[in-house]
């Protein structure tokens, strides 16, 4: 047994399934994980020194590489001052000053300690705020592990939703609609039939958790359109895309303006963060100006405000968002081409940063075709850049990342591997 592997076998025993959160359990690549025991730039050392270059980039907050020179200073200097005070410190306003001045919804802003946190409390915002009880969600978005969230779609286009996990009652499911993204009529019959009853709908903008989805042209102002009509608070899940597509997020490629924003991992700068902000007269209503409670003792922690204010900042120095782009369409070109020439079908969806692989004759419009996507050749793949130092998500259904810190080196070897990966299949 290497390292690895004896460490799993350490935590099998404890924790349930080896780890802290499922995913990393490899379940959906089978074998088991690398430990990793540090990380720089683009790349992962693992527990038996093996060197990886890195499209997980720990799920996505690290958009400048790992270990960044930058947000370590950062972190460093806050420390020396201590690490949680309880009460208001500097560096949230600092931080609430600089979300505002990137994301234009973003009127008021308050600081959570996960993206889950975020999701939970601008739900539960919506439904203070407009004094209604359903929601709508999209089959295939994930907004963290919030029981209302954890809900998939029932058996008619029209019915409630059905729990997605164990735990998760019908009677929470029940006040959660789950809609089929990119199908505007059956969202606009939906919320018909649910008349004056939908305090929001949450909405990851560009699905990033069952792979890569695109909107369709208009799907978004369609959104916008349907909630402004029902009085329903539109809320963009941007936790994933949020500094990852522009430093507005989605709003800085698609005109569209929600009423909340969720947002977390980058704005953490790899410690844990989240955040909800948006109109002033909804955020009013949190305590203590208003009834909706949310709370969080180590919110705005000023070790992670410190992290994501050099993240943050360095991005708005650099705006290194045309760069990063031209470095998804390279890999997703490379992926591409080396699909065409064995004849197999795949779709790489690619926006700046953001690539995945669906091995698949259809371009991926929504859930149900994403998991019709054949797996075993994503997992054949998966298996074979990671033998050759290459790591992507341990899952067909995982979004790739692109950090500013993976360099010409990166994306050669990277490309190469890749073409090879997927021309051995
Ligand atoms: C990661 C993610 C979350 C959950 O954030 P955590 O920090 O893991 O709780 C919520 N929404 C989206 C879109 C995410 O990608």
């Amino acid at each position: 047994m290497n390292t690895s592997e004896q460490l799993f076998q350490r935590a099998l025993s404890m924790i349930p399934g080896g780890v802290n959160s499922p995913v990393r359990a490899f379940r959906s690549v089978g074998g088991t994980p690398f430990f990793t025991k540090s990380a720089n730039g683009a790349r992962l050392t693992t527990a038996d020194d093996q060197e990886l270059v890195d499209f997980v980039l720990t799920w996505g907050p690290a958009i400048h590489g790992h270990n960044d020179p930058d947000i370590r200073a950062a972190v460093r200097e806050a420390l020396d001052r201590g690490t949680s005070f309880g009460t208001p410190n500097p560096l949230e306003v600092e931080m609430a000053e600089l979300i505002l001045s990137c994301v234009p919804a973003v009127k008021k802003v308050r600081m959570t300690n996960s993206g889950t946190e975020a999701t939970m409390s601008a739900i539960r915002l919506a439904r203070g705020y407009t004094g209604r009880n359903k929601i709508i969600k999209f089959s295939g978005c994930y907004h963290g592990h919030v029981d209302s969230l954890l809900v998939k779609a029932g058996s008619g286009a029209l019915t409630q939703g059905n729990p997605d996990s164990a735990g998760v009652t019908p009677g929470t499911a029940a006040d959660t609609l789950v809609a089929e993204y990119n199908n505007l009529p059956a969202l606009s019959a939906l919320f018909d039939a649910n008349a004056g009853q939908i305090a929001g709908l949450i909405v990851e903008p560009f699905p990033a958790n069952v792979g890569l989805i695109l909107p369709d042209a208009g799907f978004l102002a369609g959104l916008r359109e349907l909630c402004t009509k029902h009085g329903t608070v539109l809320i963009f899940d941007e936790v994933m895309t949020g500094f990852r597509l522009s430093l507005a997020g989605t709003q800085g490629l698609h005109d569209v303006v929600p009423d909340l924003v969720c947002m977390g991992k980058i704005i953490g700068g790899g410690l844990p963060v989240g955040a909800f902000g948006g109109k002033v007269e909804i955020m009013d209503k949190l305590a203590p100006l208003g009834p909706v409670y949310q709370a969080g003792t180590l919110s705005g922690n000023p070790l992670a405000m410190a992290a994501g204010l050099a993240a943050v900042r360095k991005l708005k120095a650099q705006n290194p968002y045309a760069r990063l782009d031209v470095l998804g369409r390279r890999v997703r070109d490379t992926l591409l081409a080396a699909a065409q020439a064995k004849g197999i079908p795949l779709q790489v969806p690619q926006v700046g940063s953001m690539f995945s692989l669906y091995f698949n004759t259809e371009k991926v419009r929504n859930y149900d075709q994403a998991i019709a996507s054949n797996g075993d050749l994503y997992r054949k793949v998966f298996r074979n850049a990671l033998d050759k130092g290459v790591y992507l998500a341990p899952s067909p259904y995982e979004t790739a990342f692109i950090s500013t810190a993976h360099e010409g080196k990166d994306i050669d070897k990277s490309c190469e591997v890749l073409d090879a990966a997927v021309r051995a299949l």
